[in-house]
C-alpha cells in the first residue's frame, strides 16, 4: 500500500498512518543550513538520527517525560503520536555558541552561569526571529500555562541529557526542541515532538572541543558523516559493522 505524505521538511518526511493519533516519521540524509541557502547530503545521516533520537526519546520516557515516539518501524522510519505543534522552536544553551554569539557578542565556548531559554517564531520567510514569552502569548501561539510546561520540560531534558552525554565524553553546547499539543478528546497536554540528534544539538568532544554536529555541515568543517556516526557509536545505538551493512542493504 502507497503511503500518503502529509508534509515534507527540510531533513524529515511525515506519512499518514492505520490510526488517525500517529503518523510515521522518516528521516532523510538531506541536510540544509542559513535557512536553506545552504544545502547538501550526509550520506547515512537520516538512519544515524532515527537511531539517536529513539534513545533519547526512550530515555525520556523513562523519566516520564512525555515525547512523541511509539516505536521505530524501520532503519529510516519511527511511529510517532500525532501532535498539534506549537509554531516556536525552543533553544537552551549551556555554552555559548552559534546565534547568541553572533548576536550579543558573547565569545563561543563561554560556559553560560545557568541554561538559558531562548524562543524563535518558526517562520522561514521571516528567518525564524527571536522573540519572547510575551510575543507568544499576545499573538495566541501558546499560552502562559503551556509556556511554563515547555520551560520545565526543557530544563529538566537538558539536565539529563548534560550527564547523558558527558558520560560518552560528549558536552551537550545548546540544542533545539519543539513542543505540540496530544489532544484526548478536549483535553490537551504538552509533548515533545521533532528529534534529538546531532542535527539539532550542538555536541563538542569532552576532551578536545572537536565539533561533532551540524556546524561540521555548517561551517565546512568536513568529516560531516564522520563525526554523526562517532556520535551515535559512543552512544552504543550501532556499531561501525551494523551501520556499514545497512547503507549497503539501502544501494
Ligand atoms: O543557530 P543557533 O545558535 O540559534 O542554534 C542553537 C541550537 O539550535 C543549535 O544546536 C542548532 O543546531 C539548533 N537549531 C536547530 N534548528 C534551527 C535553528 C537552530 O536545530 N532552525
Amino acid at each position: 500500500m502507497k503511503k500518503i505524505k502529509i508534509y515534507e521538511g527540510k531533513a524529515k518526511k511525515i506519512f499518514k498512518c492505520c490510526k488517525p493519533n500517529l503518523l510515521i516519521q522518516h528521516f532523510k540524509d538531506d541536510a540544509t543550513a542559513f535557512n536553506n541557502k545552504k544545502k547538501g547530503v550526509i550520506p547515512g545521516k537520516g538512519i544515524i538520527n532515527n537511531f539517536i533520537s529513539e534513545l533519547i526519546m526512550c530515555k525520556l520516557s523513562d523519566l516520564n517525560i512525555p515525547n512523541h515516539f511509539v516505536k521505530r518501524l524501520n532503519m529510516r522510519e519511527q511511529l510517532i503520536y500525532k501532535l498539534d505543534i506549537i509554531p516556536i522552536e525552543i533553544v537552551i544553551r549551556n555554552i555559548a555558541a552559534g546565534s547568541l554569539s553572533k548576536r550579543l557578542g558573547i565569545e563561543e565556548g563561554k560556559v553560560l552561569d545557568k541554561p538559558l531559554i531562548e524562543f524563535f517564531l518558526k517562520d522561514d520567510e521571516l528567518n525564524d526571529p527571536l522573540v519572547s514569552e510575551e510575543h507568544i502569548i499576545n499573538f495566541g501561539w501558546a499560552n502562559t500555562e503551556e509556556i511554563d510546561d515547555i520551560v520545565s520540560i526543557s530544563l529538566r531534558i537538558n539536565d539529563f541529557l548534560c550527564g547523558y552525554f558527558l558520560s560518552s565524553n560528549i558536552r551537550l553546547i545548546d540544542f533545539k526542541l519543539e513542543f505540540g499539543r496530544y489532544w484526548k478528546e478536549d483535553n490537551s497536554i504538552i509533548m515533545l515532538g521533532d528529534e534529538i540528534s546531532p542535527d539539532n544539538c550542538r555536541l563538542w568532544d569532552s576532551k578536545s572541543n572537536k565539533k561533532m554536529d551540524k556546524d561540521r555541515f555548517r561551517e565546512n568543517l568536513g568529516e560531516v558523516d564522520k563525526a554523526y556516526k562517532e556520535v551515535a557509536f559512543r552512544l552504543g545505538v550501532l556499531s561501525e559493522k551494523e551501520f556499514k551493512k545497512v547503507l549497503k542493504n539501502e544501494v
